[in-house]
């Protein structure tokens, strides 16, 4: 409570609330993204740079918006690149594509021990279960 800040987008002094901008440029940033949202959903085939040309919104924002996942690329033939920051791959939203991010993930369990047991088999429990049932069966 109580701190303020300077907004680093217009210099206005604000309230810090847990946003890195000021409220009017929150709401600036959101008429911005609901611009792009819209233009991105009626011309899903659209480059980044025509839809930067076509809402005024820079490049580098547009690719904020998609890397902080609020915004996703639509159409599978979509020319909007956006790229896995670990391998490259083509992705729709996001900072990492879906392998990287299993594979993050489980190097992250790794390193904390977690997930790092083998699973306990269950082939020879349940074999043996049928060979105690059968052994049941023909003494009867
Ligand atoms: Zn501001
Ligand atoms: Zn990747």
């Amino acid at each position: 409570m109580g701190d303020i800040r300077n907004c680093p987008r217009c210099g206005k002094i604000f309230g810090y609330i847990g946003r890195p901008i000021c409220n009017s440029c929150m709401q600036d940033e959101e008429d911005e993204f609901k611009k792009v949202k819209e233009y991105v959903y009626e011309n899903p085939g659209a480059n980044m740079a025509e839809v930067s040309q076509a809402t005024e919104i820079s490049v580098d924002k547009i690719m904020r918006f998609l890397r902080d996942e609020r915004l996703e690329i639509t159409g599978d033939d979509s020319n909007m690149i956006l790229e896995c920051e670990r391998c490259s791959k083509a992705i729709k939203t996001g900072r990492f594509c879906d392998h990287c991010k299993d594979d993050m993930a489980s190097g992250f369990k790794k390193e904390f021990g977690i997930g790092n047991k083998p699973e306990p088999r269950q082939e020879p429990d349940k074999k043996s279960d049928r060979d105690k049932m059968f052994t049941a069966t023909r003494r009867r």
